[in-house]
């Protein structure tokens, strides 16, 4: 286990590390307890790319909330038979199947924070259980909440979250991705430059926010992996986020 000042030190000290001095830095230390989380969107693909490259067996962790477009389980189809990946789904837990059963229409417009708790958030806390880091493909220009990330950041449960491409600009994305002629996911070139789930995913312009386009007009810019609410111990701790009381009721 580092210590709060060793990583604070490694943190400051990865500003000038390429994210691949990053990922080898973390593979020392931490395989067989690292996994990587990733959405196969085509902002995903240098990190995928160059971390599997360097740990081949490395877990990549997949939330399957069941929202997916078709085009991005197919791609991830794909990837995962042409890089062999070692992928892992995540889902929700299954006491909360008749609930979604129920609103399935409903919930990601009613309540997406609760939606996004229940099929991204709780998911990943349980799948990550298990391991010492996680790397995650977050970048400092992507939003406000992004911009104030550390390449190391402790979580309260003692998981290191390691973010290699923090200081990558979507031009450095562009860039390896020609270099390494990598494949783009197929909604792309139709205008979705953020790929997440299909009810909360739109088309943008070309010169618009790179995820303008995610729970657009919604006020809601992160699913919560990212954010305080990871931390949560359990959802009790998130209900001041839900617009549905659902305490009472799990
Ligand atoms: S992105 Fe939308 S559909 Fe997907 S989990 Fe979040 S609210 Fe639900």
């Amino acid at each position: 286990m580092l210590s709060a000042q060793k990583i604070e030190k490694f943190s400051q000290e990865f500003e000038t590390w390429t994210p691949q001095q990053i990922i080898a830095w973390a593979a020392d230390r931490f395989s067989p307890y690292i996994a990587m989380s990733s959405s196969f969107q085509t902002q995903s693909m240098p990190l995928l790319h160059m971390a599997t490259r360097i740990i081949p067996d490395l877990p990549i962790l997949f939330i399957d909330t069941g929202y997916h477009f078709w085009d991005t389980l197919m791609f991830r189809e794909r990837i995962a038979h042409e890089w062999n990946l070692n992928i892992v789904d995540l889902r929700r837990a299954a006491h909360w199947d008749s609930f979604v059963r129920q609103y399935a229409r409903t919930l990601p417009l009613e309540d997406p924070n609760l939606c996004c708790y229940l099929h991204k958030v709780q998911p990943m806390q349980q799948a990550l259980k298990g391991y010492k880091a996680w790397i995650s493909g977050i970048r400092r220009d992507q939003t406000a909440i992004r911009a104030k990330a550390h390449f190391l950041e402790l979580q309260e449960n003692g998981l290191l979250k390691i973010n290699p491409l923090l200081n990558w600009k979507k031009e450095d994305v562009k860039r390896y991705i020609e270099e390494h002629n990598l494949p783009q996911h197929p909604l792309y070139e139709k205008g979705y430059r953020s790929v997440g789930c299909a009810p909360c995913t739109i088309a943008i312009g070309v010169n618009d926010d790179e995820r303008s386009g995610r729970w657009a007009g919604r006020g809601k810019v992160e699913c919560g992996l990212h954010t305080s609410m990871f931390n949560t111990k359990d959802i009790s701790e998130s209900q001041s986020e839900f617009r549905l009381d659902i305490t009472k009721s799990t």
